[in-house]
């Protein structure tokens, strides 16, 4: 059948649970193969039982992009099985809410080393891979798709260096996407809400019982909410750039 992504190859870090895992899912239904990246290799291996169920490709690349031979290697690995890079999105992140009075330096450290450093190496690695797919690729264009968040765009009490984290990364997605735009690479960035996923269970009993409250039980998005936002971007034709795409949960302030 002629799906949108037949022919293209797609890296996903992150791809283990959530977005990550859906948009995976997302991609292949639209004919990408997919390379999932992350450390949990079970996890990893149920995504792509999934996808070759739905009669999809992909193949799990396990690794800790925080180190930045594994986050290079991540790249290489997808190289070696699909002979090319066609689409990144750069998913994988963690969220540790607290407050700079209570919270530890490791916590900060341990954001900006995943958040930051780690999507830079990914990213430093694969660009000229995407820019080669572009020049190659029948549809003649690559997409690199950020995950970045609503708290990129409002601070609030508690998301100071998440915030800090996120609102870097809409600044980098904005300034690779006027570099890159003449190589035919769109550069995009999603900011979901808040979503339904195990993101939330890296917070103490506490804090995630406050946010919760802060969100006054409104229904949150699901995993799959966002990969269909990363699924438009990058099917949409090469004339049509989506830089940016804040999706909030409907009852979300
Ligand atoms: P999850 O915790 O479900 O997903 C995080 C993913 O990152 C997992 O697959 C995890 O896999 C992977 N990961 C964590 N550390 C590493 C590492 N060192 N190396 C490689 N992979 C790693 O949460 P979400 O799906 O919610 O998060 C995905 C993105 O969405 C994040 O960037 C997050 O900031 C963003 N986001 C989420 C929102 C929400 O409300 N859920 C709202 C706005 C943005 P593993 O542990 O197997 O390595």
């Amino acid at each position: 059948p002629d799906h949108p992504l037949n022919g293209a190859v797609a890296l996903v870090t992150g791809a283990s649970s959530g977005i990550g895992a859906a948009t995976a899912r997302r991609l292949a239904r639209e004919g990408a193969a997919v390379a999932l990246v992350a450390r949990r290799r079970d996890r990893l291996d149920q995504v792509a039982a999934d996808i070759a169920k739905l009669g999809g490709r992909a193949v799990a690349v396990t690794a800790d992009i925080t180190d930045p031979e594994c986050a290079d290697a991540a790249v290489q690995n997808t190289l070696d099985w699909y002979g090319r890079l066609d689409i990144l999105v750069n998913n994988a992140g963690i969220m540790l809410l607290d407050t700079a009075l209570h919270t530890t330096i490791e916590e900060w450290d341990r954001m900006i080393s995943l958040n930051v450093a780690a999507l830079l190496h990914v990213t430093h690695t694969a660009v000229p891979h995407l820019i080669y797919a572009a020049s190659t690729s029948p549809r003649q264009v690559a997409d690199l798709v950020n995950v970045s968040s609503a708290a990129g765009r409002v601070a609030r009490p508690e998301s100071s260096v998440y915030s800090l984290t996120k609102s870097g990364l809409n600044a980098f997605t904005e300034s690779l996407r006027q570099e890159l735009r003449g190589e035919g690479v769109r550069v995009s960035v999603v900011q979901p809400g808040a979503v339904d996923t195990e993101l939330w269970d890296h917070l103490s009993d506490t804090t995630r019982d406050a946010a919760r409250q802060r969100l006054n039980g409104i229904e949150a998005l699901r995993p799959e909410d966002v990969a269909d936002a990363i699924g438009y971007i990058v099917t949409r034709d090469r004339r049509v750039a989506v830089n940016e795409m804040l999706v909030r949960a409907a009852d979300q302030n």
